[in-house]
């Protein structure tokens, strides 16, 4: 048996260099070789600026300072996402990274909430979560030490430039001693016996060996799909978005702490504020809206100038039948994308990263951890496309071909038993693998218009004035925490998060 002494990563963008900056940081001590293959003349897709949580449990793994990652990649804060006219027309609400109120009586909040809600005594749920509040005001601060406290318990993500934050890496890896290597790969060359990829072939006929290879080509999947033809799982007819257009623009009005996605008549539009500018893009259905409707769309509505062209951007939703296939694992859009809508992409590569260091072999591929990883990273992508779909299918709207089209959709069996569950006793269906939890799903039900019948009974346990003083208390707690709470750009400042060079940018636009 042979030990794994290289891998090589096909690709720069954020996929390939998140890749390459978790290896290495792992592998330091070990004898592990790693060369990045990139070609400038490709380049990358240049998109992907917000993400989840759970983006700084990676960054902190990797012992990178949060203030120099976000003065880096011009980053702001981000407590969730506002989602307008999605429900209906006229409908906005926040899908906030935190939980709502605080448990009570060994109760989930929002059951003691359906109960009061049920007579008309409690506003809404919204007004006992801190990130939705501050977030509509434009506030921020870090979540305290105490999580049981309603200024403490929730999470926080990033919005920044994508293109910064793999230059970020690159100098992160290149210091722990990956090579990159600048190249076109236009073929490679399998090992008779057993398939696996024993070099890729550069344009100018270099080629480089490794024992396993990670594709991060992007939507290309150069070596997982070119070379070894494992196949696609098109997941068009639940998430039949194909098309987006994508345009910067200069930075407006005050620096939000949250993403903002517009539904629209074929589709919906991103709003991304960052240090200094607005990243935006109009995600769309071809069959329903021409690219010249959609960019005419996006352009009508940017609150500043534009800072460049727009740009085109082509794709089928879904996954590799196998994104672990022979000495080959697809991280990035070369594994599948499941559209932008909830910003789950990056989240996935870091799924796929945590996914392969956990089961690396140490010496030859165990066929067993190579179908543990495919399981996983199913699972994963199934319960994201999950709860992407439920944003389609939870609305009243009918105004056009798109929203139809959703009404008359057979939903995918696990999709069905969520909002069954929900509907009827006001339950979310809890499971291991899978990025949103019971918090995201109610705040989408919920934002929807999907109204439970029902309720844990337990909450009939405790008498009504007494729990609507309860409840009145945590919503105090959470108002006084809100108003203790600094705008973000405040506290960008003071944290020391800002970059100058963006801080220069954003405020002579912002003042016009
Ligand atoms: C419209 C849209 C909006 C998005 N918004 C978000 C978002 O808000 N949040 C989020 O998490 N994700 C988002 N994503 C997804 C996100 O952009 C990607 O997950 C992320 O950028 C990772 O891309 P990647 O590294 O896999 O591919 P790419 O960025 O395409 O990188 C591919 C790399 O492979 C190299 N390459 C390709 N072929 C070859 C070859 N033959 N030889 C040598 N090198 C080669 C390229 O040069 C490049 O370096 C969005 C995607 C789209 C389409």
């Amino acid at each position: 048996m042979t030990k794994i002494r290289k891998i090589c990563i096909l690709g720069g963008g954020t996929a390939g260099w998140m890749t390459a900056a978790a290896l290495s940081n792992k592998y330091k001590a070990l004898d592990l070789e790693i060369e990045l293959v990139e070609s400038d003349q490709i380049g990358t897709i240049g998109v992907g600026e917000a993400t989840l949580p759970h983006i700084r449990f990676f960054n902190q793994a990797l012992g990178i300072d949060e203030r120099e990652f976000m003065k880096a990649t011009h980053a702001t804060f981000k407590l969730g996402i506002e989602f307008c006219d999605w429900g209906k027309l006229g409908d906005h609400y926040v899908h906030p990274f935190g939980d709502y109120g605080i448990p009570l009586h060994g109760l989930d909040f929002h059951h003691l909430w359906l109960r009061l809600k049920a007579r008309e005594l409690v506003p809404r749920l919204d007004d006992y979560s801190f990130p939705v509040v501050a977030a509509e005001k434009g506030k921020f601060q870090l979540p305290g030490p105490d999580a049981n406290q309603i200024g403490s318990n929730f999470g926080y993500a990033y919005q920044f430039d994508s293109s910064l934050y793999a230059k970020f890496l690159r100098a992160y890896c290149e210091r722990r001693g990956v090579v990159r290597t600048e190249g076109k790969v236009t073929g490679a060359e399998r090992e008779a016996q057993t398939g696996d990829i024993r070099h890729i072939i550069l344009e100018d006929g270099r080629q480089i060996a490794a024992d396993m290879f990670v594709d991060c080509s992007g939507f290309r999947g150069v070596l997982i799909e070119q070379t070894l033809e494992t196949g696609y799982d098109d997941w068009s007819h639940w998430l039949p978005c194909n098309r987006a257009v994508a345009v910067p623009s200069e930075a407006r009005g005050k620096l939000l702490p949250y993403t903002r996605a517009t539904a629209r008549t074929a589709g919906w539009q991103w709003r991304i504020p960052l240090q200094h500018r607005t990243g935006n893009g109009h995600v769309y259905w071809s069959e329903y809206i021409s690219d010249d409707e959609a960019t005419a769309q996006l352009m009508s509505t940017l609150e500043g100038p534009a800072l460049a062209d727009p740009k085109q951007l082509y794709f089928k939703t879904g996954r590799r039948r196998k994104f672990w296939n022979q000495n080959v694992v697809s991280i990035g859009l070369s594994g599948g994308f499941l559209e932008p809508l909830e910003s789950t992409s990056i989240h996935l590569i870091q799924e796929g990263v945590t996914a392969l260091i956990e089961l690396f072999p140490d010496a030859e591929i165990d066929p067993l951890d190579r179908d543990e990883y495919n399981d996983r990273m199913g699972l994963n992508f199934d319960r994201v496309r999950d709860f992407l779909l439920l944003h389609y299918v939870a609305t009243q709207r009918d105004d056009s071909d798109m929203w139809r089209y959703f009404q008359n959709m057979a939903l995918p069996q696990s999709l069905q038993d969520k909002i069954e569950a929900w509907l009827t006793r006001g339950y979310i269906l809890k499971y291991e693998f899978g990025v949103f939890l019971p918090p995201s799903w109610i705040a989408v039900m919920l934002g929807q218009n999907l109204h439970p019948k029902g309720y844990d009974p337990r909450a009939d346990r405790y008498a009504e004035d007494n729990l609507q003083s309860e409840l009145r208390s945590i919503q105090l707690q959470s108002m006084r925490a809100v108003e203790a709470t600094p705008d973000q750009e405040r506290f960008l400042n003071q944290y020391g998060a800002n970059s100058e060079a963006a801080r220069l940018v954003a405020s002579s636009a912002r003042t016009q």
